[in-house]
Formats: structure tokens, sequence, C-alpha cells
């Protein structure tokens, strides 16, 4: 970490805090690509000064990765050392460095524009190759051009003390993609300069109890590499060069944190209950089977959400049915006979495997079950697996984005002949395996009459359900004011999904952000609903909440949101009545 000079000014940095917790230490900042290598013409005379830049830019990239090499193994860290060998293989690859020297000769560009262009052209193949090798390869790839663009930009290369320590990330923007694939033993928290508090890459960091902050806005090119920063991402807090009192002050924050962490685990075995005595049922989202751990330790009554997509984009691709079972063996048998409701592929949107890019409004686009319905193979391989870890305990399947009943058909279809086979090849599965509908459009809630009728449950996917009624991305910070699941239109369609669910007789639950947030919760419970689905640290806080009130108070307050006019009059009568008594109650 970059040593603090005396003089050295602290700098604090406003953003969103989208994931409580503190971190300090020092910063990794990722450039974005487009900012990195910006094109530069250049004068025919200066092609030869340009072609020895980029020469010398190679060597000095060659003798780095060296370094690095030799420092990773005298720390006995000869895995990782030898992925370094891959790196060295690409600055020696004559056909991707010929083609940058014709691009600064024949193009007249400077030599990082030119090795950042042929580099991409090179990765574009590759992502479209069909060989996961390949693929792998990519990752490698971009290392490389990061190392040798960096050393023509004159800019510092992150210490390789810094690489093997724990860092925190600074970076424009991160997609739920790249956040899923990084290493989080080495991440202890992130900044982003975009975002917003509902996107995927927000709700991994809750989940993984990262610190973030986003929103920051430009703040990249303020910050260096090593540079010691503090991150508070419950006030939305970047602090570049801390002096030393902040820092011990954030020490005293830290220890707190983990001391209220250790006391709502203390509690995880009280059952959820209203203050009246209804009983509650309190389910937790996981993203990777990591996070059973912690669902457990904070006294989940089993998984209402999980979101399958993590496993594919960490893996690259397509996942064989054996190692998709053996996932999902794993978490049903850790679960010990609490029920996991397994959420079938919900790829698109900001998830998006090699080969999925290139839609214009990808939200609107190839997502979740219509990406499902065309790979029917895909599908059925990941319906086959749920089912077959059925047999360990008991499994729900859900379905995400559905918006016709033509879908419902095709999915129950193929749900149908997922079990068929199974049962034709005498391979063991669940025995009863209910099929439960992610109602997350408009188009859903509106309609979930008819899909109580076909369903054995219904899920409200408030994340979704809000972006959709409201025509507002839930990733961009631009609108994010007008992103507001309080809004009454919002409201009245949860209010005909729990209804319908009601009048069916079949089981109604929320697994979007809304039901971990305490306002929200309650009304939730005021308009019917008794099982909440949300990331596990949340779990003990809104059980502590919803202890707190009855069931007829709730509804009392439900019956009055929804005749408002407005987000911020529904939040209104919420506090009003309960401001009190969700005192100190984080209403996030
Ligand atoms: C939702 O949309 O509310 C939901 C639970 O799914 P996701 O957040 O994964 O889109
Ligand atoms: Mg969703």
């Amino acid at each position: 970490m970059t040593m603090r000079e005396p003089g050295d000014q602290e700098v604090y940095h406003h953003g969103q805090g989208v994931s409580p917790g503190v971190a300090y230490g020092p910063a990794y900042v990722i450039v974005p690509d487009a900012l990195r290598a910006p094109r530069r013409e250049i004068a025919p005379s200066d092609i030869d000064g340009e072609l020895e830049r980029f020469e010398s830019a190679l060597a000095a990239t060659r003798a780095d990765i060296l370094r690095v090499k030799a420092v990773l193994e005298h720390a006995d860290k000869s895995d990782e050392a030898e992925i370094f060998d891959s790196h060295l293989l690409i600055l020696e690859d004559e056909s991707l460095l010929e083609s940058v020297r014709t691009t600064i000769r024949n193009d007249r560009v400077n030599a990082e524009h030119a090795f950042s262009t042929r580099v991409l052209d090179a990765v574009d193949r590759i992502e479209n190759s069909q060989s996961s090798y390949l693929r792998e390869r990519v990752r490698d790839i971009r290392d490389v051009e990061h190392r040798v663009v960096r050393v023509l930009l004159g800019q510092r290369e992150p210490a390789v003390g810094d690489l093997l320590q724990n860092a925190i990330l600074v970076a424009h923007d991160l997609s739920a993609t790249l956040t899923a694939e990084l290493d989080r033993d080495r991440i202890l928290g992130f900044a982003t300069e975009l975002g917003a508090a509902t996107s995927h890459t927000a709700i991994l960091a809750r989940a993984l109890e990262i610190p973030a902050v986003v929103d920051l806005g430009p703040i990249i090119h303020r910050l260096s590499h090593g540079e010691s920063v503090v991150l508070d991402g419950r006030e939305g807090l970047l602090i570049q060069n801390p002096a030393p009192d902040t820092l011990a002050e954030y020490e005293r924050i830290k220890a707190k944190i983990e001391r209220k962490r250790a006391e709502w685990v203390s509690l995880a075995g009280v059952p959820g209950r209203t203050l009246d005595g209804e009983p509650l049922t309190l389910l937790a989202n996981i993203e990777f089977n990591r996070e059973v751990d912690a669902a457990l330790a904070f006294g989940c009554d089993g998984i209402g959400l999980y979101r399958t997509e993590y496993l594919f984009l960490q893996s690259g691709g397509d996942v064989p049915e054996p190692v998709q079972l053996e996932v999902y063996r794993g978490i049903v048998r850790r679960m010990d006979g609490r029920p996991v409701t397994v959420r079938t592929l919900d790829l698109g949107g900001d998830k998006l495997l090699a080969g999925m890019e290139g839609e214009e409004n990808p939200f609107l686009g190839w997502r979740a079950v219509r990406y499902c319905l065309d790979r029917p193979e895909v599908f059925l391989g990941q319906l086959r697996a749920i089912l077959r870890a059925g047999a360990e305990g008991p499994v729900a399947i859900m379905i995400p984005m559905i918006t016709t009943m033509e879908e419902v058909d095709a999915v129950l279809d193929l749900v149908g002949s997922a079990r068929e086979s199974l049962r034709s090849e005498g391979l063991a599965h669940a025995e009863s395996c209910p099929v439960g509908v992610l109602v997350e459009t408009p188009a859903a809630a509106l309609m979930a009459e008819r899909l109580a009728q076909r369903f054995d449950f219904l899920s409200l996917g408030t994340n979704d359900l809000v972006q959709y009624t409201l025509a507002v991305d839930r990733g961009n910070r631009r609108i994010a004011h007008l992103y507001q699941p309080f809004h009454p239109a919002v409201l009245r369609l949860i209010r005909e999904v729990v209804d319908a669910a009601e009048a069916a007789g079949k089981p109604v639950n929320v697994c979007g952000e809304m039901g971990s947030n305490a306002r929200a919760a309650a009304l939730l419970l005021g308009m019917g609903v008794r099982s909440f689905s949300m990331v596990p640290a949340r779990i003990p806080r809104i059980k502590q909440i919803l202890g707190r009130v009855t069931v007829e108070e709730a509804a009392e307050v439900a019956r009055e949101a929804l005749e408002q006019r407005d987000s911020d009059s529904v939040k209104a009568i919420v506090d009003r009545h309960f401001g009190e008594r969700f005192h100190h109650a984080a209403t996030r």
C-alpha cells in the first residue's frame, strides 16, 4: 500500500452505499477499456519511434511478468506463478504482434490503441469459438493487454505485494458477470463510478457481505493503484488517503459491525412470528453454494431463491448435468431437510455468457425463460439436475420472467419430459417437486389468477417488477430516483398477485429486495404475505421488525398505503404508524 506522506490530504468521495460494512486497504483501480487506450494519429515520421515504443513496452512487460512470477514462486505459490507462463506466451505470439506493427504502420495510430484493438479482435474471435479452453484464455489475454497498455501510458503497475494482498476494487462499473468472476478472497470491497442499489452487482455484494459503494461519479483518475482508501458501505463513502484518526475510527466501527453480526447470529434460532403470534417463514436468497453457511448461520427456514445462472457465469459456458447435480445436491444436503427453491437460468439482461452480447435492450431481450425455451437441451439438463437433487431432500423449481401462457405451456411440458426421461432411465429423483412462477413482469402480475391455476406457488420478484412496471432500468444511476418500490402502481400489482394466490389457495412469497426492506416488509405483511426470502444477513433484522407488528395493524397500514398518490406519501404512512417501533432498524 502506498504510504501516506505528511501533508497528504484525506479526500471524501460520496456515492451510494449498497452493501453495508466497512473496509480499508489499498485501492486496485481498473480503468475502463474506452478510456485506457485513446486513438491518436501519428505523423509518418513518427512511425519508427512508435514501433520502438511498442517493442520496449513488450520488453518491459515481459520483465515485469517475470518479476511477479519470481515473487510468487518465492512465496510458494507455484500454481499462481504458472498462470504467468501463458501470459508470456501471449507476449510471444508473433501473428498478434505483427498485426499490431502493421496497424501502427498502415493506420498511423499510436501503439496502445493499435495493440488494444488487435487484442480485442482476437478476444472476439475466441469468445465466439466453441472451445471452452480457448474461452478461458480470454482472461489471460486481457490481463496481458492491460499490462502492456499501462506500460505504454506510463502508468504504474500495481505493486506485486498489492496483487497478493487484499484490496478494494475501484472501477468505472462492474457487470454482474465480472463480479461473479472476481476472486472474492482478495477483494475487500468495491467502489464504482456508476451503479444502482438493485442491480445484480449490488445484490451480489450484499449476498457475499462485501462492502460496496456505487454511483461515485468520476473518481478513477483521481486515485492511483495501491493508494490507501477506506470504503464505508453504510454511509456510501470512499475516503482517499485516510488520516490515522480516521483509520482508528474505522477500526472501531468494523469491530462494532462484527459484534452486531455475532449478535444476530446468536438469535438465529428464534422463530419468525408477528407481534400477535402469526408464524412467518424467512428464507434465504443465494447465488453461490458458499453462501449456504451464512444462510444457516442467520437462521433461514430454507432457500427461497437460488440464482443458478452464476454457476454458468463462473464456468463461462454450459454446465454439464452431472456437474449441476453435484452442486445442487450439495446444497440440498447441507440444508438438511429445509426446502430449496432453485430458480432456472436467468441469463441475459446484465448476466451474459460469451456470445450473448449485442442486444440493444438486453433487459427486454433474450433473457431467462426465453433463453431456456430456445435452448431446450440446456433447459432440460438443468430441470433434470434439479429433479435429481430432489432425491436428497425437498426442492422446488421456479421459472423466471414469464410473460405469456404459451411459455407456461412449454415450460410445464418440458418439466414433464424431464421427469419422464428420469423415470425411464431409472434415475432417482424428487417424488414431488413443486413448480412455481416468479412474478416479475406486469403481464405476469395481471395474469396471476391464471398463473396460480397452473403453478404450485407464486413468488414476487419485485426487483424486476419495479423495473418493468415503472420502465426504469434497475442499474441506471441517472434515473435511480425513479426506481420506486413504494410507487402505488407497484403496490397495486403486488396486491393483485397476493389476492390471486390466496383465492387459488396457493402459497405466495416475496424474493425481491423489497422483502428485506423494513418498511416494505411491513406493507407486504399487511397485504397478506407470510413468507419472505432475502439476502441471508437481513433475515434476523426483518424477523425482529415483523415481530414488532400485528397483522391487523399491518393490514390497516397497507390499506391506507394503497390509497396514496406517490411513493413518498406511502413511506410517510408506514413511518407514522411504525416509525417508533422500527427505531434503529435500517429502513433501507
Ligand atoms: C427479482 O427480479 O426480484 C428477482 C428476485 O430476480 P433477480 O433480482 O435475480 O432479477
Ligand atoms: Mg428478476
